[in-house]
């Protein structure tokens, strides 16, 4: 299967870097609604890629379809060499089975807005459980390296307790170190402070600051903080309407956007 990149897919900073995530002519309807139309876009290996945009224009549903929580009615998607959405039988690329979506899957982790911890497993088990069952890791290896990521999100003396005892700050702190358990090569995160109380929306954006300073994790990230977005993105995509109207790196998005829907947007949220 030929890589070209055809011209009209937009570069979000892969120049010169190796691409990871690519998205080919991607359409979503949901109904009579289309909610992407077309979208054309890559993301190079290694990058933190923010979507920004007024609600409705399709940036979560972006993050779904990479998660394979959606299916797309057009066009293909790519995710570290091979198609998500696809796979190669007998020269032909034809649509994915289950088995090959799971594959290209494990290179991908998500965090939600609702944290969605076990609420009936300790928080160490929720980190380990994954990596046992779906990745084959040892018990002892899994959770050394749940303890490591616990330390991580500054929950190391936490591992015994459930869910519930823990403030919602330190639920998404969790639920990070169980994404990150997975050692996926790209991390989603969707609006993941927008369920927290004030006072605790800092904590969390530490931790992500982090790991996106100390790791290679490719991110793409939805979200409203954009004083977060303007420290750990290398490019951000304006969206509207399903489409990417506007990109560029931070300083420029944030600061002297070409167009006057993006500085708009911003100026009715910041
Ligand atoms: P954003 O993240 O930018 O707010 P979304 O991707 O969540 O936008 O949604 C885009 C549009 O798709 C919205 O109009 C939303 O109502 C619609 N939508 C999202 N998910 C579904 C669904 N499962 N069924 C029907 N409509 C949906």
């Amino acid at each position: 299967m030929s890589t070209d990149q055809s011209p009209k897919i937009l570069d979000t900073g892969a120049n010169g870097g190796e691409e990871l995530i690519r998205f080919e002519n991607v359409t979503k309807r949901f109904g009579k609604a289309t909610v992407l139309d077309g979208l054309d876009f890559q993301v190079g290996r290694g990058k933190h890629v923010t979507l920004i945009g007024p609600s409705g224009s399709g940036k979560t549903t972006i993050l779904r379809l990479l998660m394979t929580l959606l299916k797309p009615d057009e066009g293909r998607i790519k995710v570290n060499g091979d198609y998500l959405t696809h796979e190669e039988r007998g020269g032909k690329l034809v649509p994915a089975r289950e088995k090959h979506v799971r594959e290209v899957r494990k290179n991908i982790g998500m965090v939600f807005q609702q944290f969605n911890l076990f609420p009936n497993m300790k928080v160490l088990r929720n980190i380990t459980e994954a990596p046992v069952t779906v990745l084959g890791m040892s018990k002892d290896e899994a959770e050394q390296r749940g303890k490591e990521l616990l330390d991580l999100v500054g929950l190391g003396d936490r591992c015994d307790a459930y869910p519930t005892q823990l403030s919602g700050g330190q639920q998404q702190r969790v639920a990070i170190a169980r994404a990150l358990a997975m050692r996926p090569q790209v991390l989603l995160l969707d609006e993941v402070t927008s369920a927290l109380d004030p006072e605790l929306v800092a904590g969390v954006l530490d931790v992500l600051r982090d790991v996106a300073h100390s790791t290679d994790i490719t991110m793409l990230c939805v979200t409203h903080e954009m004083n977060f977005a303007r420290d750990i993105s290398d490019q951000v995509l304006m969206f509207d309407e399903g489409k990417v109207i506007e990109s560029g790196p931070p300083e420029k998005m944030f600061s002297d956007p070409d167009l006057d829907r993006t500085r708009e947007f911003l100026s009715a949220i910041l």
